[in-house]
Parts: C-alpha cells; structure tokens; sequence
C-alpha cells in the first residue's frame, strides 16, 4: 500500500479486510454509524483536557499517532458505510461541499463562525 492508492484501493483494502474475517455480518447500517461517533469520540479523547496547536501536535510523536491511530479508525467506518449503501464518497463531498456554499456564501461567512440560520436577511 502507498500513499498513490485511490479511494477505490482503499475501499477495496476495507471490504476485503472486513470479508476475510467474516465480518460483514456485523457491518448493519446501525452499527457501522455508531462506530462512527465511536471512533469521533476516541478521537476527541485524544487531547479531552487539553488545546494544542498544529505545531504542538507536530511535535508530540505519540500524540500523532495516536490522533492518527483514530483518524484512520474514524475514515475507515466512513469509507464502509458508504461501501454498504454504494454511496461514493468523492462525489458525497463534492454534493455536499456544493450545498454548504450555498448556505454560507462568503458575502456572509467570510471570518464568521455563525451558523446560517444565525444570518440575517
Ligand atoms: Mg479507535
């Protein structure tokens, strides 16, 4: 594996890892969202009691990988939701992305962190 895989290598990589353990039969719809906010939660378990900057993280070898360790657990339940549903996770972005400029035109968002409904006409 190297960094020059696709998205569809990894997908691959996902679902025959998952195959080859037989595990498909606990990936249900439910379970894989849950192992979502699971692996978000390890996630932000990270750095729970603490703020560092990008250059503090940079520095901090463990800390890099374990928010990398996390990351990649939180990416690959993503990646396998989509595999599931057939969604394409390229093309789910850039519809999204799509849709959120719209709701934040930059006449409105530039330097605010206001959510849209917050806007005033
Ligand atoms: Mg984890």
């Amino acid at each position: 594996m190297a960094s020059s895989d696709t998205l569809e290598d990894t997908i691959l990589l996902i679902d025959t890892f998952t195959k080859e353990r037989d595990w498909q039969q606990f990936h249900s719809i439910k379970n894989l969202m849950s192992s979502v906010s699971i692996e978000a939660s390890e996630l932000n378990e990270t750095i729970q009691w603490e703020n560092p900057s990008p250059l503090e993280v940079k520095e901090n070898p463990e800390l890099v990988t374990a928010i990398g360790d996390e990351l990649a657990d939180v990416m690959v339940y993503c990646l396998r939701l989509c595999s599931v549903l057939g969604f394409e996770p390229v093309e789910l972005i850039n519809q999204k992305i799509e849709k959120n400029r719209t709701k934040y035109p930059v006449s409105k968002s530039k330097g605010s962190s206001k959510k849209y409904t917050m806007y005033e006409n």
